[in-house]
């Protein structure tokens, strides 16, 4: 049947009536029934005005349709899925097809509320009251200990008793202006929800392929020959996404899922294969032993487009475990001893038929020979015939024309090997042939609506927008930051993209402080010094001991979400005031009242503030996928609530006031930033915002075309794309990977915005809609594409190309690096061209090597000597439950379907509420009975750092396990609860999680860690 929208409306209408009545009023509770009747009552279409945005919560980044009505109140009358977008053709799931009920109907703020110190409730204030109040803290604060100059008289220009967090639920442009706002206060201090959930993404495929982010995007599943979720649960957790999964499954291609449990995504797939937790790396490296030793692995393409041929140094070496260069009093390596032996040119010499026992390929072989099945399996606790036919099935892919994909979320991320769980399946994917091509990818599950535009917006202490580095105080200049950051190879076949970054780097400056040179606005940047972690568990381990007096909260709830929960909520009653911005009190905001809290103990100030719904405010939001989307505003913020942008930008004028009229160290920063470039008529504009980070000529400018014409760009224009950005303080771009976003100076440039399914038929065969908003970089929708063809041009797999070379032209996708087929390497933005199956660039070793959680079952391992990953980060004073008989069950924790995140947003959603009112706690049949517990019991879990009452679960979806030749028990936990709402709901997982953390990224462990249970 072929409908038009407007054909489809009228017949989906008529289905959701029959759904609201039939469904929801058999079964539902008569609260909920009558909440949907009241609505679809007032569904009048011709008396409302309709817009589209984008869902709040997951990174599938669904379409939404708002009905706004055009009297009365003007409040949103209905919000559905969008037929046309795409992705989900108008489907949504329980979150998503909730989102009326948060704008409208939940208990939102719509006040601004302060809670003075030692107080026991909020009183209402006003906005200017609480705006003033902040800045006049903010100010006070940042004077007394404002530092221009370090104690070696380094110029640092930086404010470190003032921390932030947040947030991933901020549009692109918000993301942008606040990490503009906070940098020019001079805060170093700066993070948000990537840091906790996908931080060890960005270091491990930024190592292997040059890019941090998801490879290929969400319809490009459907192309694969065989989908292994590995550490996700997506027909959970990015439930529309799977769709698409279901139809590569329906197009004959095999689906497989390696879990700790056995859950919905399990029960669609070919294969399902049980895990213990946090043993990720020796299934991995059990799977490049079996393609390595039955010779599976794709030769040619791993040949031409991988370092497998480079030849590695000789100070590299691997004994028991340990990489060679560790020095044990600073728990560091040397990473120079594992560098590329090059010839007199600087080049990685290389042997292509890689039989030189230097080669990356011999001592890859070597290094995961160890991986046998047996030890696989004895450590892992997978059944042998599982682990085999994965490994059969998967290593399947390495032939040309087939490819695999991978889906995986915080099952590997969340871990002190978070970052090398990542590696190993890239290293994978490289020897297969499976990356830059239709069906392939490793294809990172974003969490949250713009965790992805919140990083590349670097809401974070350690990057700048675009994923350039922050610098540090030995980078006295903008050359010294430029010479020490910028790659240089002598690889003629090398575009080496990095070379580039003097102009991404100057382009941003102009775009913070465009009355400055690059080089003055360079030294309006905090610095660090060398070294210095400012990651989250450091930064609330220092708030934890005194050094902040204040911090920002924004759209985020810590005192959840923040491994070892207990430590951050003391941590907070250690600040003199806190600034929370969100859509209700949560956890965080109400950490003073929470269980077993004295509020008249807690100093703590806290204002507050309620922001607008995401269906409320215009803004883009960039999804998994790397889709930058637009949302267009519905309904006026409800109440006095504001949005995010108007408020920090209202703050920022009245800190600017306090400045003007008061003085105080360097007021520079704050005073020259560029909130003109941010603004329209006075006020916050996104539109602005985005034309900002795409950026534009500061004055007129004459390029040579390579056919020897000239081009003049005028003064004020729209930069094109990336590759026209300049270095010598020509051109803005507040981001360069989203130049080429927005093009002309007024909306119709705004490619974000593009509602256009148009597509050539070689598009639709591999799913590509093109003209459908933006994608960075450049619209480039499949990562790393040249891969996908031979060095003449041919596409591997040509039932699926991803580009086709015309004897002039590229077409199908945006190739990656231009020029003709086999004249530059691949993989552009890595140094030396090539996929990296080795690297010298991580602190915890070059190839992924299996050590158990920090919190483990076991006081010894099959693979070495040394337990822990060596390098990991801790903190002193906190212990760990190893093969401790007090905790013997491996835990785990996730989300289910109808929560998002700490549940701040959704345990306030009824609809929500009533399908998963509470917590529980899943625990196998077997261990049940040892333990004698029923289902329905209310038992105790309890782990070296806090206990918290649950609803037993006793399911068939949890087995016990044999590891080392021991029955082996995992039980687990959705961490999305908190003691504030609902009634009775229950607390949070994290209180019993350690604050241990990844060695490159610091993100938390947050998913093995030990535990007891109990019957209460
Ligand atoms: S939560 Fe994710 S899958 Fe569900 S509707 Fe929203 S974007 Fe789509």
């Amino acid at each position: 049947m072929n409908l038009s929208r407007r054909g489809f409306l009228k017949l989906s209408a008529a289905a959701a009536l029959t759904t609201a009545f039939g469904g929801l009023g058999l079964a539902a509770k008569p609260q909920t029934a009558k909440a949907a009747i009241d609505r679809i009552s007032q569904l009048k279409p011709e008396w409302s005005r309709e817009t589209t945005s984008v869902c709040c919560f997951c990174a599938v980044g669904c379409g939404l349709i708002v009905n706004t009505a055009l009297s009365g109140a003007k409040r949103a009358l209905n919000v559905e899925g969008d037929p046309e977008h795409p992705t989900n053709e108008g489907a949504l799931c329980p979150k998503g097809g909730s989102i009326w009920q948060l704008a409208e109907s939940t208990p939102r703020q719509q006040k601004v509320m302060y809670r003075k110190p030692g107080g026991t409730r909020f009183e209402p204030k006003t906005w200017e009251w609480a705006l003033n109040e902040i800045a006049k803290r903010v100010k006070r604060d940042r004077d007394a200990a404002f530092e221009v100059k370090n104690a070696k008289g380094q110029l640092v220009n930086r404010c470190e008793n003032i921390a932030h967090v947040g947030s991933a639920a901020l549009d692109n442009e918000e993301c942008w202006a606040l990490q503009a706002f906070m940098r020019s206060l001079g805060l170093t201090y700066i993070e948000h929800q990537a840091r906790i959930c996908h931080s060890s993404t960005v270091p491990a495929l930024a190592e292997s392929f040059g890019r941090g982010c998801m490879t290929n995007h969400w319809l490009d599943l459907k192309n694969s020959d065989v989908i292994l979720m590995m550490g996700s649960n997506p027909a959970e957790n990015h439930p529309i996404s799977f769709k698409h999964v279901t139809r590569c499954k329906v197009a004959g291609g095999t689906l497989i899922h390696v879990d700790p449990r056995f859950s919905r995504t399990s029960a669609k797939v070919d294969i399902y294969a049980p895990l213990r937790s946090g043993t990720d790396i020796a299934f991995l490296g059990g799977m490049i032993n079996y393609i390595m030793e039955n010779d599976l692995a794709f030769k040619e393409y791993v040949v031409n487009y991988t370092n497998a041929s480079f030849l590695v140094g000789p100070g590299y070496d691997f004994k028991d475990g340990m990489f060679s260069g560790f020095d044990p009093a600073r728990r560091s390596y040397d990473r120079s001893k594992w560098a590329f032996a090059l010839d007199a040119k600087g080049v990685p010499q290389r042997d292509n038929t890689l039989t030189n026992p230097r080669s990356v390929y011999q001592l890859l072989k070597k290094h995961y020979s160890r991986y046998t099945a047996k030890n696989v399996s004895d450590t892992t606790g997978t059944p042998l015939d599982k682990l085999l036919e994965v490994y059969k099935v998967y290593s399947s892919t390495g032939k040309p024309d087939k490819s695999g994909t991978v889906m995986y979320a915080m099952g590997w991320t969340q871990h002190t090997v978070g970052v090398q769980n990542i590696r190993a399946m890239a290293m994978v994917q490289l020897l297969l042939g499976n990356i830059g091509v239709a069906g392939g990818g490793v294809n990172a599950l974003r969490g949250e609506s713009n965790v992805q535009g919140a990083t590349d917006h670097a809401l974070l202490y350690n990057s700048l927008p675009g994923y350039l580095s922050v610098p540090t105080t030995t980078d006295a200049t903008l050359a010294d930051y430029l010479k020490r950051t910028t790659p240089v190879s002598h690889d003629p076949m090398s575009m080496n993209w990095w070379k580039n970054r003097p102009k991404y780097v100057a382009s941003f400056l102009k775009a913070m402080y465009p009355q400055a040179e690059p080089g003055q606005a360079y030294d309006m940047l905090p610095k660090l010094e060398p070294g210095q972690d400012g990651s989250w568990l450091v930064l609330f381990d220092e708030m934890f001991k005194g050094r902040f007096k204040g911090c920002f909260v924004w759209g985020m709830n810590p005192a959840v979400g923040s491994a070892n929960a207990g430590k951050t909520r003391q941590a907070l009653a250690k600040l003199d005031w806190m600034v929370a911005v969100n859509l209700f009190d949560n956890e965080s905001s109400s950490f003073w009242r929470g269980p077993g809290v004295d509020p008249a103990k807690v100093k703590t100030e806290v204002f507050l503030l309620p922001c607008a719904t995401s269906i409320e405010k215009e803004g883009s939001v960039t999804n998994s996928g790397r889709w930058m989307q637009w949302r267009v505003p519905g309904p006026q913020p409800l109440g006095e609530s504001r949005p995010d942008g108007e408020i920090m930008h209202q703050l920022a004028q009245k800190l600017q006031e306090l400045y003007k009229k008061e003085g105080g160290p360097f007021p520079d920063a704050l005073l020259g930033l560029n909130w003109a470039g941010m603004t329209e008529k006075g006020g916050y504009s996104a539109q602005a915002t985005a034309r900002l980070i795409n950026g534009a000529y500061t004055r007129d400018v004459t390029v040579k075309n390579p056919d020897g014409t000239e081009k003049t760009f005028k003064a004020g224009e729209q930069v094109q794309s990336f590759a026209a950005l300049r270095d010598d303080g020509s051109t803005t771009s507040g981001n360069w990977i989203y130049c080429g976003s927005y093009v002309k100076s007024d909306p119709s440039g705004n490619l974000g915005m593009r509602h256009n399914r148009s597509q050539t038929p070689e598009q639709a065969k591999i799913a590509l809609f093109p003209n459908w908003t933006w994608a960075w970089p450049v619209n480039r929708r499949i990562m790393y594409n040249r891969a996908s063809v031979d060095p003449t041009g041919k596409a591997y797999a040509p039932q699926k190309p991803v580009l086709a070379w015309d004897g002039k032209a590229w077409s199908i996708d945006v190739v990656d690096g231009g020029g003709a087929p086999g004249s530059v390497h691949p993989f552009i933005m890595n140094t030396h061209g090539l996929g990296q199956i080795y690297t010298p660039g991580l602190v915890d070793g070059p190839f992924p090597e299996h050590y158990e959680p920090m919190d483990c079952p076991v006081a010894s391992q099959v693979f070495s000597s040394v337990l822990n990953t060596p390098t990991v980060l801790k903190f002193a004073g906190e212990d760990h439950s190893q093969a401790d008989p007090r905790f013997p069950l491996v835990c785990t924790t996730y989300r289910v379907t109808e929560h998002w995140q700490t549940g701040a947003m959704t345990r306030r959603m009824a609809w929500l509420v009533e399908a998963e009112p509470q917590m529980f706690c899943e625990l196998s049949e077997e261990l049940a009975a040892e333990k004698g517990i029923k289902n329905g019991d209310k038992i105790w879990v309890e782990s070296i750092r806090g206990k918290l009452w649950a609803i037993a679960m006793v399911t068939k979806r949890f087995k016990p396990m044999t590891v080392q030749g021991k029955t082996m028990h995992q039980v687990g936990l959705p961490w999305q609860y908190g003691w504030n709402a609902p009634q009775n709901g229950g607390d949070a997982a994290n209180l019993l999680s350690p604050s241990v953390g990844d060695p490159n990224t610091g993100i938390p462990e947050t998913k093995a860690f030990m535990v007891n249970v109990s019957k209460a």
